[in-house]
């Protein structure tokens, strides 16, 4: 739920070269079909073998396996190595849902992500379009 106190106009971002710290928060990353056809397709894999070696999946839900010394598969020291192809959670953060519409989450954010409060002035229509591109790709994670 919107908290209306909180909410916001404009968002500053802009991510950081080097950085790669929301890829070593907690939480898994999770993938829609499309992404698995893409980031398998980018690893010259074919999806069935992508999927065995690097996703989980459930009922209702895909998300990457996490391997045991670091939280992603793909995670470099200079960044992710599937960059184009990454999943979508990951190329729309920061502008998820309940960052952006939540003051105090989208400060809260900022203690990891350096890209947070630099660069230049996001209209927030435009983080909310990104923001409801997320939720139309996990609808299990948002209800409406
Ligand atoms: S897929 Fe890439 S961007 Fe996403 S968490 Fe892994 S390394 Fe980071
Ligand atoms: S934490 Fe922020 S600045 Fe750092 S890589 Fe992620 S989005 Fe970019």
């Amino acid at each position: 739920m919107l908290r209306e106190a909180h909410r916001m106009t404009a968002l500053r971002f802009e991510c950081q070269a080097g950085c790669t710290n929301c890829c070593t928060q907690k939480g898994f990353v999770y993938l829609t079909e499309a992404d698995l056809a893409r980031m398998a397709a980018f690893l010259k894999m074919r999806p069935a073998d992508f999927e065995r070696r690097y996703v989980y999946r459930t009922k209702t839900l895909l998300r990457l396996r996490m391997p045991r010394h670091t939280q992603c598969h793909f995670l470099r020291e200079d960044g992710c190595s599937i960059h184009p192809a990454k999943p979508t959670q990951c190329r729309i953060f920061p502008f998820w849902p309940e960052l952006v519409d939540d003051k105090r989450e989208w400060r809260k954010t900022a203690a990891y992500c350096p890209g947070i409060g630099k660069g230049k002035l996001v209209q927030i229509e435009s983080a909310r379009q990104l923001a409801g591109e997320m939720r139309e790709a996990y609808p299990g994670m948002y209800s409406r």
